[in-house]
């Protein structure tokens, strides 16, 4: 079989995951094809929540502000009594930033624009999806693996050395790959369309019939357009129309309004609810991320999210093992972010439940920053501690100050493909230079400076610790001084271990 490769990497559908797979990976000069089986960008706004977390990866990605730019922040949310009278509410908990966590924006966007936001970007970093070619077959073997892509005029073998399967829901990859993705049908069906109207307000979110199954309705204004959004239940069976006058009809009878008229459709779906996880998320040199992982009812908004995350484990493990780093480190991809879907199914499902009983409140929970890896292969305690921040733990933000006095954060320094060093209070020099590795210290000598004690209160580390953080922005390791060469050992596992220049 020839080793000849066209390409490191054949990233299959340019959709939330495959896009932000292709981002990070360009800013990584890995060398990768990203394929499309649509001749076109999807144009519903289906995943239009992005959660604090999500934001977070933007902000690394170089897409947070672009993205807020182009969409906005949920509105109020209007539930009306059959009176006609109605109450107003945030959406989810208000929860202003803090130093450690700086966006708790309830940032709305609608995935197409989400989407173009990647595109852009990506194109900035001189790569664009490939549109109207489809992965048809694959074959794996030990060296790597040779797909055939179809579309109009176009059939190609490629040869790559690994496949990502970010096919969406009913994956071709996860069904040649005979893996299993076990599950529930929740016995919801419902739809939603992209619409202009009149009758309505932009400045909310019109909620009728709140609680009943049978009845209830949302109308969302979505961000960045002059379109909102119609969600609400459907019977399980029979055919539905999704035309403008039919949808006018639907409205009419679920808000015993007559005066609110459904001017055009631009995207309209109805779809049955499922939650379902993948039994594998690696088959070899071949790997799914996002909904061909995972499917879950879109209460709580997390179906988009969960799937730029996936994307983001994944393309720094590629990365660091397309340069020589063992392969193992590949295996942590699933061992990690499985067990995050498992909960995430959870909690999507819950909160279908409470929707169904009108009592829908997003929390804490759905905004993703307590996600975490502690029980992850690539986390390390040397010696183990007992409380504060742990290996595997999300890395907090912190403004400080550059020993120069200009101040900055730590999320800038973070911001990149690199992994990061932070020393509190160590010996610099017990550390050598490497690519890819950018050493900080706070304390003597340091070039940082904890000026508000932001550091200190996010990390509370001791006096001689020091604090990883990995590429995707969380601690890989925390190691006392004494403990030097177990640092050593782990940065030569995650591919970091040739050492440049004297100590
Ligand atoms: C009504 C609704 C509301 C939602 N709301 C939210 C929300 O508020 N927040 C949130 O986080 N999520 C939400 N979601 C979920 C979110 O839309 C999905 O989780 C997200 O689109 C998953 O991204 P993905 O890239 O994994 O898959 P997709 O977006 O499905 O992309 C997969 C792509 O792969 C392409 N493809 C498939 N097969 C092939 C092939 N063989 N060759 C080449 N290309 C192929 C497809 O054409 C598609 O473009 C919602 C979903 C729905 C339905």
């Amino acid at each position: 079989m020839t080793t000849e490769f066209t390409a490191d990497v054949l990233i299959c559908g340019a959709g939330a995951a495959g896009l932000t797979l292709a981002i990070d990976l360009a800013r990584r000069g890995i060398s990768f094809r990203l394929i499309e089986k649509m001749d076109d960008p999807f144009r519903g706004s289906r995943g239009k929540g992005i959660q604090p977390r999500t934001q977070e990866v933007f902000e690394d990605l170089g897409i947070l502000d672009r993205v807020v730019a182009a969409g906005g922040i949920y509105p109020k949310l209007r539930d009306y009594r059959a009176d006609g009278s109605y109450t107003d509410t945030t959406v989810g908990e208000h929860t202003d930033p803090t130093p450690s966590e700086p966006y708790h924006l309830p940032l709305m966007s609608p995935q197409f624009l989400t989407e173009a936001a990647m595109r852009e970007r990506l194109a900035e970093l001189g790569h664009r999806p490939q549109f109207g070619r489809e992965l048809v077959s694959f074959e794996q073997d030990a060296d790597g693996v040779t797909a055939r892509l179809t579309g109009k005029a176009v059939d190609e073998r490629v040869r790559v050395r690994w496949v990502i399967g970010a096919d969406g829901g009913r994956s071709f990859v996860r069904q040649a790959l005979d893996i299993g993705f076990p599950g529930k049908t929740l016995g919801v069906r419902a739809i939603v369309a992209d619409v202009t109207l009149t009758g309505l307000t932009p400045d909310v979110w019109h909620r009728f019939a709140d609680g009943d199954m049978e009845r209830q309705i949302g109308v969302c204004p979505l961000a960045g357009t002059d379109l909102f959004q119609i969600q609400g239940p459907i019977p399980l069976e029979g055919e539905v129309d999704l035309s403008a006058a039919a949808l006018t009809a639907l409205v009419a009878e679920r808000t015993g309004r007559d005066d609110i008229r459904i001017q055009s459709v631009l995207w309209a779906s109805a779809f049955t609810m499922n939650a379902r996880l993948a039994d594998r998320y690696r088959v070899g040199r071949v790997f799914l991320v996002g909904d061909a992982a995972h499917v879950h009812p879109p209460t709580g908004g997390q179906g988009l999210n969960t799937s730029v995350q996936d994307a983001y484990n994944l393309g720094w493990k590629l990365a660091a093992v397309a340069a020589g780093a063992s392969d193992a480190l590949l295996d942590s991809y699933e061992a990690e972010r499985r067990p995050i879907a498992a909960s995430m199914l959870g909690l999507a499902t819950k909160l279908l439940d409470a929707l169904k009983r009108g009592e829908m409140r997003r929390g804490r929970e759905v905004h993703q920053l307590d996600i975490g890896y502690p029980d992850s292969p690539l986390a390390l305690e040397k010696p183990e501690r007992s409380g504060g921040l742990l290996a595997g733990d999300r890395a907090p933000d912190a403004p400080v100050r550059g020993a120069a006095g200009q101040p900055t954060r730590l999320f800038e320094l973070f911001k990149g493909p690199h992994w990061t060093l932070l020393g509190y209070e160590v010996e610099r020099r017990a550390v050598s230079p490497r690519p890819q590795l950018h050493i900080h210290t706070f304390g003597p000598r340091g070039d940082l400076v904890d000026k508000g004690g932001h550091f200190h209160d996010a990390y509370a580390l001791t006096p001689g610790d020091w604090v990883l953080v990995r590429p995707d922005g969380y601690i890989g390791a925390i190691v006392a001084s004494s403990e030097i060469m177990a640092l050593e050992t782990y940065l030569q596992t995650v591919g970091l271990g040739i050492a440049v220049g004297a100590r």
